[in-house]
């Protein structure tokens, strides 16, 4: 019951002191330095960077299973090679930063900062492909891209230099590529189980889909705001980046054919989605998975010392031999602040070890999502460690499923958009009905579930009968 409570309080604040809350735990806890002065560009501090390269290591591990191959591509795009496709130049035309000049020279022809990568990889897609033999091309890259954010910006949700993962393929046929899009949804389950992140995934409204793309698929985080955060971004182009930059392949009848193509974007938007999610009023909560820190050791140094701190490194020694990320906190201070850090940074286990630990032969175990604290005899403790740390995983998932779920409110009228919430409502599909709902409450048309749902009512707008079911919410 006493637990409870403290989830609904911190639950409260959250939601009513967000970015405040948020803007004093990413700082405090060492992710992130917002003093750089460009607005929207932070600076990644080692604690922050380390988190985020554990999300990319989990991310290599599901390409490789995948069977996608790392890229690096130039940073500069033409100008010609920009304005090739339409909708994606009018999509993202206002959000480009322009090299024009060297020096004072100016260019021939200008450069711009890539807001994504289409446009820099298609031109040499057409002569990587030659034949139906080169296809499927599955190619990914970890990259920073550039977009000129106008809405405020916040650390690692809306920023102006993202740090972007895009993955990119090329397919002979229409199905493949659709086969393509489910392999990505697969990819997504994996890896946010990993990150204890439960998700929608909403097939986007035509006038919100990716610039270029025929449709998207975004998946959405639940903030504790009650409004959503897309982490992730999943588009089938068909052909029509194909047509526009000429890729083709000739099929086995000796055909040239243009390919089918869909991309695979997430960002540092998932550091994000992970600190709001899963944070409390003592810090950072992070799952074990993408911890750069999983136990902390703390040396509570009354009595022997030199005993205490030898039984530390030895712990430390097993625990590292068995391949988990461990640190004795050695600072000249005391346990009380370490015991402030080692929260605030969100570390999944701590060991509490002092003189009685010592010759008990036990190890004090703190939990961080929980607080729980148990002894554990030091021959257990692996053992300990590591089902500690798959049910830290299930727990967070689910704690955070229910938020969500209970977050999902079905209406029937207009009327009833009253809160931050996520809500379900029929829509007819048609998009002036759409739009007419997106202005008289101020929210986004979300979507509607990607694969489907089952759904018998009346748009909520006009009336007529649908099987739709869309989602309408606040994004961030
Ligand atoms: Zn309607």
């Amino acid at each position: 019951m006493a637990e409870e409570t403290k989830t609904a309080e911190d639950a409260e604040r959250k939601k009513e002191e967000f970015s405040e809350w948020y803007n004093e735990v990413i700082e405090k806890s060492g992710l992130t330095d917002k003093r750089y002065p460009v607005k929207g560009m932070n600076i990644w501090r080692p604690y922050g960077w380390g988190v985020m390269s554990r999300i990319d290591d989990l991310i290599r591990e599901e390409m490789r299973r995948t069977r996608h191959q790392e890229v690096r591509f130039p940073l500069l795009i033409p100008d010609e090679e920009f304005e090739k496709e339409a909708d994606h130049i009018k999509g993202f035309g206002d959000e480009v930063f322009w090299v024009t000049k060297a020096g004072d020279k100016e260019l021939d022809i200008p450069l711009l900062l890539r807001p994504t990568s289409e446009t820099a990889m298609y031109p040499v897609f057409d002569l990587w492909l030659r034949s139906h033999a080169d296809l499927p091309l599955k190619i990914y890259q970890m990259v920073n891209v550039f977009r000129y954010e106008t809405k405020q910006t916040r650390a690692f949700m809306r920023m102006r230099e993202i740090y972007f993962f895009e993955a990119h393929t090329c397919h002979s046929t229409g199905e493949k590529a659709e086969e393509q899009i489910r392999e990505d949804l697969r990819i997504m389950e994996k890896f946010a189980e990993e990150l204890a992140l439960p998700y929608l995934e909403l097939k986007r409204t035509d006038w919100d889909k990716f610039p270029g793309a025929d449709y998207t698929v975004g998946v959405d985080a639940l903030m504790p705001t009650g409004r959503l955060l897309q982490i992730a971004g999943i588009h089938q182009y068909k052909s029509n980046f194909s047509e526009a930059f000429d890729i083709t392949f000739e099929d086995e009848d000796g055909n040239h054919k243009n390919v089918h193509q869909t991309t695979y974007g997430m960002s540092e938007r998932l550091v994000g989605a992970v600190v709001g999610v899963h944070g409390d009023d003592k810090g950072l909560v992070l799952p074990p998975a993408i911890a750069p820190e999983q136990v902390r050791i703390i040396p509570i140094v009354y009595g022997d010392e030199e005993k205490i701190m030898e039984y530390c490194e030895e712990i430390e020694r097993e625990l590292r031999e068995d391949g988990y990320r461990v640190e004795i906190d050695e600072r000249d201070e005391r346990p009380g602040s370490k015991f402030y850090d080692s929260e605030m940074k969100g570390i999944p286990i701590r060991l509490d070890i002092g003189s009685d630990e010592v010759e008990d032969e036990v190890v004090t175990v703190v939990r961080r999502d929980t607080g729980e604290k148990e002894q554990v005899s030091v021959d257990e403790l692996k053992g300990h460690i590591g089902k500690t740390f798959e049910s830290m995983k299930e727990d967070m998932y689910r704690r955070a499923e229910e938020h969500l779920q209970s977050n999902i409110v079905d209406v029937e009228s207009l009327d009833e958009i009253t809160e931050e919430k996520v809500y379900r409502l029929g829509w007819c599909g048609k998009e002036d009905c759409g739009e007419e709902i997106e202005e008289i409450t101020g929210r986004k048309l979300l979507g509607t579930r990607y694969g489907g749902e089952e759904f018998s009512g009346e748009c909520v707008h006009c009336g007529d009968k649908t099987d739709k079911a869309a989602y309408l919410c606040n994004a961030h």
